[in-house]
């Protein structure tokens, strides 16, 4: 018979920031799209109007361009300006940020430290803003490095590279886990072949996310550290 799966059986675990660690209470990331959009695609559309949760920063600013009707290859020019953009903008503000952290995660980002996990983030978001929120959350120091979306638009490619590098630390055979907020955190960790936590700490609750079949579904990464032996699904034991 298979043993059951546990949640704090891993090797690493791969985080994801916006809703999962953290709710941004500011519009710094917010503005700084329109600001990138503005200057370098002369485009005024605000971002409400395309999905930002699970989404990516190049995927979002894609999206609002290919809306107000700015070509592919237009877009594609402009890229390297608009990222550079949206990085100085939030970077410039980022006094401004006023992250409210997720209930427990400092308490399970410190339990997993002690049972010596690896941890790191894998976020849609550029790297230099992931870490300006994660350093305005006092979060920073958890983890020991980042998958961003600077070289990679697709949160399956994000996740993917996140994964390649915790094993190129721990050896090819690491077993790793996602933590995230959205449906697009638990199709992209499928892809990758992994096992994944969905929290319903951001814009989804936790009945939606449980239609996508995550491994666990809480509330909160906090309710973790009630229920240590979780086995997988949780729901169905
Ligand atoms: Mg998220």
């Amino acid at each position: 018979m298979t043993q059951p799966v546990l949640w704090d059986q891993f090797d690493a675990y791969l985080f994801d920031i916006d809703g999962t660690l953290l709710n941004s209470r500011d519009a710094v990331h917010y503005r700084a799209f329109h600001a990138a959009l503005e200057s370098v695609f002369n485009v005024k559309q605000k971002i409400d109007s395309v999905p930002v949760h699970g989404n990516t920063d190049p995927g979002i600013l894609r999206a609002i361009a290919r809306n107000a009707g700015v070509g592919d290859e237009v877009f594609q020019a402009g890229l390297p300006r608009a990222l550079d953009c949206l990085r100085q903008e939030a970077l410039r503000n980022c006094g401004e940020m006023r992250p409210e952290l997720c209930r427990g995660v400092r308490e399970l980002l410190a339990a997993l430290e002690r049972r010596q996990k690896l941890l790191a983030v894998v976020s849609g978001n550029l790297e230099a803003i992931g870490w300006a929120k994660l350093k305005a959350a006092g979060l920073d120091r958890y983890f020991a490095f980042g998958s961003f979306s600077d070289q990679r638009e697709l949160r399956h490619d994000i996740f993917a590279h996140g994964v390649a590098e915790a094993r190129r630390r721990l050896g090819a055979r690491a077993s790793v886990c996602i933590v995230g907020d959205t449906p697009s955190d638990i199709a992209a960790a499928r892809h990758c072949g992994l096992h994944v936590i969905a929290v319903g700490s951001g814009t989804y609750g936790r009945d939606e996310l449980r239609r996508h079949a995550p491994d666990w579904c809480i509330g909160c990464c906090g309710d973790l550290l009630i229920t240590a032996q979780l086995a997988v699904n949780p729901d169905e034991a």
